[in-house]
């Protein structure tokens, strides 16, 4: 049951002498309920494969299909939509917005969706329930611990019920007791929603804890052995 799918990718910044081949040929997949970490230097195209996969930058060449949907032949305002219901992610630094409380920061996606206020609520409290931080829910982010607020970022990106959960750094900036209980929350949000999760990350005993890790060399994904 593949979840996301690439093919054969190649992205490939700038032309002629100063052409810079990211991906060179990446192929992954990742099934329902499945995370895979991401660990490669710094420089190896982390980012750039999650632009790909979040369908936030184009590949020069190469398939990506999300939930079976072949997103290449996909016009802009179709892949938005895509983006915006199938896609969460999850940044180092979880841009929440300050000036709203950690419900109304996860009601948000979902107001952009279409979904109803009642409806949003209701699903934005189950999810701060679900991320221990329930009796958080009307406090700004500056009120919160930095883990509390990674949680709240997880909350906001698993609102509209993303096939697909794109991470970069989430526990960068958190001491080891924090990540674990950040990763704990995260993973079973990705165990209860059936999703698939792509966590890159440098800190080893996180990637470890995935079902997976894979690594970026020369452009191509390969197994990883931490
Ligand atoms: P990582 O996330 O693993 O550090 P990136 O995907 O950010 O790697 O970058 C991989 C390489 O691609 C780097 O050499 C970077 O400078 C280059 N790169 C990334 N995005 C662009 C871009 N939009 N234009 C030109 N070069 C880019
Ligand atoms: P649009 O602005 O095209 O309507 P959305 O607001 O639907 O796109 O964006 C969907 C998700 O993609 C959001 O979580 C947003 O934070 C993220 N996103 C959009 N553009 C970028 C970007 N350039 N870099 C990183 N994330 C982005």
């Amino acid at each position: 049951d593949t979840l996301l799918s690439l093919r054969d990718v190649h992205q490939t910044y700038g032309d002629g002498e100063g052409a810079v081949h990211v991906l060179r040929g990446a192929d992954l997949t990742i099934g329902r309920g499945e995370i895979v970490a991401l660990v490669a230097p710094s420089g190896a195209g982390k980012s750039t494969l999650l632009h790909i996969c979040g369908l936030l930058e184009r590949p020069t060449s190469g398939e990506v299909d999300i939930a079976g949907e072949r997103t290449a032949r996909l016009a802009d305002r179709q892949r938005t939509l895509l983006r915006r219901h199938r896609i969460g992610y999850v940044y180092q630094f979880h841009h929440l917005l300050p000036e709203f409380d950690a419900l109304e920061n996860v009601s948000m996606p979902q107001l952009i969706a279409g979904v109803g206020t009642a409806a949003g609520n209701t699903r934005s409290r189950e999810l701060l329930e679900m991320m221990g931080i329930g009796h958080r829910a009307t406090h700004r982010p500056a009120e919160l611990s930095g883990g509390e607020q990674q949680r709240v970022a997880i909350a906001r990106a698993a609102a509209n019920r993303p096939s697909l959960i794109l991470a970069d750094e989430p526990t960068g900036n958190l001491d080891p007791a924090t990540s674990d209980t950040v990763f704990a929350a995260l993973s079973e949000l990705i165990r209860q929603q059936n999703a698939g999760c792509i966590i890159a990350t440098h800190n080893h005993d996180l990637a470890r804890k995935a079902d997976r890790i894979v690594s970026i060399v020369e452009g191509r994904m390969t197994d990883h052995i931490l």
